[in-house]
């Protein structure tokens, strides 16, 4: 298939509108669809989505484009990558060699291999009495051994690296893909596997692609966890477990649970908790939450109840306050994880802590290090300076101000005096790199702008407009570049071709206009009118003064330039 074809055709069966709704809430405003944009931080939503049109674009920051560019740009992808998964999703099948060059086909060939290595663990568990075993007493059920795709790896040296050399792949693919290393025995260099006796949890990415394992032992023998090594296509730090099982259920309940482990984010869908996903035996970092802002920006932190729990609750917790989440936080009873607590307890409990979890605030207050085991409470006045810390890290200022006024009705502080102290912590801590792009450049011509919205918006007009208008005449570059390829088009005037033709200036203004023209089609006429009369009565203002500078007593000259003016503006009501 042609690439042009085949760009028509995912087009044709994606509809951009239920596409980006899977990584931004949308909701219907007029013609188009409105939400906060992805791409820069913002309160009040800029982001635009035509379903007329099939294409995207944000006032605020200038980003727009087709289904593909979203994608590219959200997931980092390629222009090939982002294609072959649209195409994947729409279900065409890609034929032409094109989409399958440099690193997006590294990228395939590396999300190969891992899925091979994934069949072979499954295989294995399927076939290991003793790994079978050990997850039945682990309280994981066939459902869950197959819905999260648990696998083995046996005690073998090199088992999974001899059945993919036998796959025809090279032994470096094998060892970039981080399935194997290389090891140097007895001076001849050979390849043992990453995992060895270890029950085998495949790692997603939101695209359900597998990009990585974790594997666990089933004894006492160390380390108890070990992951992958971070590859072209797995970084520990982005990843969280249980994504791609999860995203829908986060977004229909608009939060996500966040556990500690494998084993109990696993329980906790098995028991109905479908929201919930895990680091990779790490902490919560930045980039794990935003990756989850598009899908929600509450969440809930499980922990142990112990000391090492709360300590680790608190970290995520300054993450999650730099990062403008709201977060709650459920302490489950010492020694217990969810995994256990579930099975002991099965959810109804759990539903219940659920309900009744400890906001930010209440946690901070409730809980210190230096005081545990007790009622809780600690140094009162020690606890509500971290609190304060921590508002103090809020960007979102409705957020910061609400925990504020918590702060003083749980402390019973007076809420001033919060203030002050939250002002001078500020101030001590220096100005907030509150940068974020500004908004699209200033309308300087807006008579020029103006028209050239009406005639993206309401290509219908286009005859009409250019029939009375000098392109010469325009004085804004980039508006006048754009007219003079709408004059080449002519009467094949049509957004995505005149987008292809576009520098990237240029298509900020017309994705932009093209989604918002700036005014209703009741009164694009008039506007149109009123916009040439103005460009010419510019026209003539701007010779008049060139003339009186350079002639400023010639009488003759004046009136045939004023004869100019009216016949001007005649053409221009014509
Ligand atoms: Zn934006």
């Amino acid at each position: 298939m042609k690439a042009e074809t085949l760009l028509e055709e995912i087009k044709s069966k994606i509809d951009i509108v239920d596409f980006v709704s899977d990584y931004v809430q949308l909701k219907k405003s007029g013609q188009n669809y409105k939400g906060l944009c992805p791409f820069h931080s913002e309160k009040t939503p800029s982001f635009m989505v035509s379903q007329a049109k099939q294409i995207f674009h944000c006032f605020g920051c200038g980003i727009g484009g087709d289904v593909i560019s979203f994608l590219m740009k959200h997931d980092n992808l390629s222009f090939n990558e982002a294609t072959r998964y649209i195409a994947k999703k729409a279900g065409i099948e890609i034929t032409e060699p094109r989409f399958d060059k440099g690193t997006s086909e590294r990228r395939e060939k590396i999300l190969h291999i891992q899925s091979e290595a994934m069949k072979f663990f499954i295989r294995n568990l399927k076939s290991s009495e003793s790994a079978q075993t050990y997850l039945k007493n682990r309280g994981v059920n066939e459902t869950s051994i197959d819905s999260f795709h648990i696998g083995y790896a046996t005690n073998e040296r090199d088992a999974l690296f001899k059945y993919l050399k036998n796959r025809g792949y090279t032994d470096s693919l094998i060892k970039d893909a981080g399935l194997a290393v290389a090891s140097a025995s007895g001076g001849e260099k050979s390849y043992r596997d990453v995992f060895r006796g270890r029950i085998i949890f495949p790692i997603f990415n939101l695209q359900n692609d597998v990009i990585a394992f974790g594997g666990r032992v089933m004894d006492n023998s160390m380390p108890k966890y070990l992951n992958s090594p971070e590859t072209e296509i797995f970084k520990k730090g982005d990843t969280l477990f249980a994504i791609n099982l999860s995203k829908d259920e986060i977004r229909k309940k608009d939060y996500v649970i966040i556990v500690e482990g494998y084993l109990d984010a696993i329980v906790c869908h098995q028991y109905g908790f479908k929201n919930t996903v895990a680091p990779l035996g790490t902490a919560l970092t930045l980039r794990h939450l935003q990756r989850l802002k598009l899908l929600t920006k509450k969440v809930v932190l499980v922990f142990d109840g112990d000391e090492a729990g709360i300590s680790a609750a608190r970290r995520s917790l300054s993450i999650v306050c730099e990062s403008d989440f709201k977060a709650r936080v459920l302490l489950l009873p010492e020694g217990e994880d969810p995994d256990s607590f579930l099975r002991k307890n099965s959810s109804q409990p759990f539903e219940k802590m659920l309900s009744d979890t400890m906001s930010m605030i209440e946690f901070l207050l409730n809980t210190s290090s230096s005081a545990l085991g007790g009622s809780g409470g600690g140094d009162r006045i020690d606890n509500v300076r971290k609190a304060l810390g921590m508002i103090a890290d809020v960007k979102d200022l409705i957020i910061a101000d609400e925990m504020l006024g918590e702060l003083a009705d749980r402390s019973r502080i007076n809420e001033s005096v919060l203030r002050s102290e939250l002002k001078k912590m500020k101030k001590k801590a220096g100005p907030h790199s509150l940068k974020g792009r500004g908004p699209v450049k200033a309308v300087r011509n807006e008579e020029e702008y103006l028209l050239l919205s009406a005639i993206i918006a309401f290509p219908e007009k286009a005859d009409n407009i250019l029939s009375r208008l000098n392109t010469e005449d325009l004085k804004d570059e980039t508006i006048r570049s754009i007219f003079k390829k709408i004059k080449t088009a002519a009467d094949n005037l049509n957004i995505s071709s005149l987008l292809d033709n576009a520098d990237e200036e240029e298509r900020v203004l017309i994705r932009g206009f093209s989604l918002n023209p700036g005014f209703d089609l009741e009164l694009v006429d008039k506007n149109i009118d009123d916009c040439l009369q103005t460009l010419v009565q510019k026209r003539f203002e701007e010779r008049k003064r060139l003339a009186d500078v350079k002639e400023p007593d010639d009488a003759a000259l004046h009136n045939s330039l004023l004869k100019e003016k009216r016949k001007l503006i005649k053409e221009a009501h014509l």
